[in-house]
């Protein structure tokens, strides 16, 4: 309840507003007395005090006014206890949003928090905008962003782990053997939910099976028993970890990363072949050159024209035709992958799949002469089995990539983390704002009543 129009356009509860004017330096000066009942009794034995020992003027920091900053001048009377058994012989009065000892209000904290949480505003800046500290703007967001961070996950049915590099990895020359030894190489293991609507689920640092599997085990039973799906990079370290921890889960590998394995084989063996052939690297005007983006199209998307100029660049010699092995295998793995719904329209079934890998294989048998190939072909049918699962089910790890971009765009926007645990934070935070966005219920419908109005001055 305000007692004047002044102090209700400032609105600190228990402020009352004395007078305003313009500071030097093109802000405002607000001046205010306590106007708070409450303020006057002990804090200790909350006898209320009607004797005032000192007056003082303490200087809190509170938002900025229509854009200019605000210098509040708080003129405040520090009371003698009136109660003689009391320990406390003094005290100074305070207000809820201005408690003993806080050197800026409740709202500014606030919207310094609100600015890193929910706009994706480095504490830095929203410190610099507040006139704060950098570690009282991360603290305020911190203690504001941990509550929320700290509710447990819904259950989810198909999780997506992904690994994300923490930083730059560092490296230092070995003096001994002129060699580069990895200093620094740190790494974040990020779990999310496939259905993108609890975006960031959590990480751990590390990605070695045993991070993955500590984070899994600190789920609840239920939470685990609820995953039927597990989709990952082709990474046989989180395989592990999911068998030892989700084994009831059916595991899948993206096939994207499956696809990208199966073009840079097709690379690897045009590289070779160029070199082999002109005893140099490829460069431009070589035909093998010409064609290297058409090889790592998809066959569909081709038109005709690049169609026949492929066939065309590889049909002249015997080194030409070892790329064109290794395209169609290519090519001819693609085609099992091609049976999930998302293309076909219907589920196919296991017997399919397997059929169209088994073509695959077939191929590669009769090239086993092309050593990248038949590496690849180890690399699928090591992976056989979840390939199968994730042509099935038609899930992928787009969303853990997607939340990897924002995750990366976090660390740019910070220049980089030095303490592993802010980057946790700031990232779940901002792999989580959508969610949050759309889990929010209607705004505060608090109103402010002023009971009178001052006197004209006139
Ligand atoms: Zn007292």
């Amino acid at each position: 309840m305000f007692e004047d129009t002044a102090s209700a356009l400032f609105g600190v509860e228990g402020l009352q507003v004395t007078g305003v004017q313009a500071a030097p330096d093109g802000g405002i000066e607000v001046w205010v007395v306590t106007d708070c009942q409450a303020a006057a009794a002990c804090p200790d034995c909350g006898t209320v005090s009607g004797r005032v020992h000192e007056t003082v003027v303490t200087r809190p920091r509170d938002v900025r006014r229509a854009g200019a900053a605000v210098d509040l001048r708080w003129v405040k009377l520090r009371r003698k206890c009136a109660n003689g058994e009391c320990p406390r012989k003094t005290f100074t009065e305070w207000v809820p949003d201005l408690p003993p000892r806080c050197r800026i209000t409740a709202r500014l904290r606030e919207q310094a928090a609100h600015e890193v949480a929910g706009r994706g505003i480095p504490p830095a800046e929203a410190a610099r905008h507040a006139g704060i500290s950098w570690p009282v703007a991360h603290g305020a967001f911190a203690a504001a962003a941990d509550p929320v961070l700290g509710q447990p996950a819904s259950p989810v049915a198909h999780l997506g782990i992904d690994e994300h590099r923490r930083g730059r990895a560092r490296f230092a020359v070995d003096e001994r053997t002129g060699d580069y030894a990895v200093l620094a190489d740190r790494w974040h293991t990020c779990f999310s939910g496939l259905d993108g609507q609890q975006g960031l689920l959590g990480q751990v640092e590390g990605r070695t099976a045993d991070d993955a599997a500590y984070r899994l085990a600190g789920a609840t039973p239920a939470w685990r028993d609820a995953v039927r799906v597990v989709c990952i990079d082709l990474c046989s370290i989180y395989a592990s970890a999911v068998r030892r921890m989700l084994p009831h889960a059916t595991l899948t590998v993206d096939l994207f990363h499956v696809v990208q394995l199966a073009v840079k084989t097709v690379g690897d063996v045009r590289r070779r072949v160029v070199r082999a052939r002109y005893g140099r690297r490829g460069r431009c005007g070589d035909p093998e050159y010409g064609i290297k983006g058409l090889l790592a199209r998809n066959l569909e998307n081709l038109s005709s024209g690049q169609f026949t100029k492929i066939l065309d660049t590889l049909d002249r010699d015997r080194y030409g035709q070892e790329i064109a092995a290794a395209w169609i295998g290519k090519e001819k793995l693609r085609d099992a992958l091609n049976l999930r719904a998302r293309v076909t329209g219907s589920v196919p079934c296991e017997r399919q799949v397997r059929d169209r890998l088994f073509s695959f294989y077939d191929w590669r048998a009769q090239h086993d002469d092309i050593p990248e190939l038949v590496t690849l072909a180890k690399t699928v049918s090591r992976w056989e089995d979840q390939i199968a699962a994730a042509v099935i089910t038609g899930l992928t790890n787009a969303t853990s990539e997607s939340l990897n971009r924002l995750a990366k765009l976090e660390a740019r926007l910070a220049y980089g983390f030095r303490n592993p645990r802010n980057q946790r934070r700031r990232v779940r935070i901002a792999c989580t704002r959508g969610s949050r966005r759309r889990s929010r219920t209607a705004t505060s419908t608090e109103t402010r009543t002023v009971t009178g109005r001052k006197p004209d001055p006139g």
